[in-house]
């Protein structure tokens, strides 16, 4: 499943330049599936729609640094285990239950997002 930033954040800022999917974003900045990912056009989610890769997309949080939960693979394919969590001083880096994903998603997931 993806990890999530709880309220406990203090908005250090070291997870963010971890992140291999960049999927970590300041609060109240506009994320973006291609930021840090080979994505390009128009993506289709099929029910969910069609969303271009180069669209800004909403903050998910506007006090404390969050992560866009499409993007996070758990690091599976790069690091052995969250290198957000790693790093942070507050052990505020989770994973989020509304995201279940299997580890054979997740390896699809970062796939897709990084086409060599
Ligand atoms: Fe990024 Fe890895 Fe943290 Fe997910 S677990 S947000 S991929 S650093
Ligand atoms: Fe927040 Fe932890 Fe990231 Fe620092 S490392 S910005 S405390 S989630």
């Amino acid at each position: 499943m993806a990890l999530m930033i709880t309220d406990e954040c203090i908005n250090c800022g070291a997870c963010e330049p971890e992140c291999p999917n960049t999927a970590i974003y300041e609060p109240g900045v506009a994320w973006k599936f291609s930021d840090g990912t080979t994505l390009s056009g128009d993506l289709d989610f099929g029910e969910a729609g069609v969303i271009n890769a180069d669209d800004e997309l909403e903050a998910l949080n506007d006090e404390v640094y969050f992560i866009a939960p499409s993007k996070c693979t758990e690091c599976i394919g790069f690091h052995e285990e969250p290198q957000c969590a790693a790093v942070c001083p507050v052990d505020c880096c989770v994973p989020d239950p509304e995201y279940p994903e299997s580890e054979e998603d997740l390896a699809t997931k970062q796939a897709w997002m990084h086409v060599s």
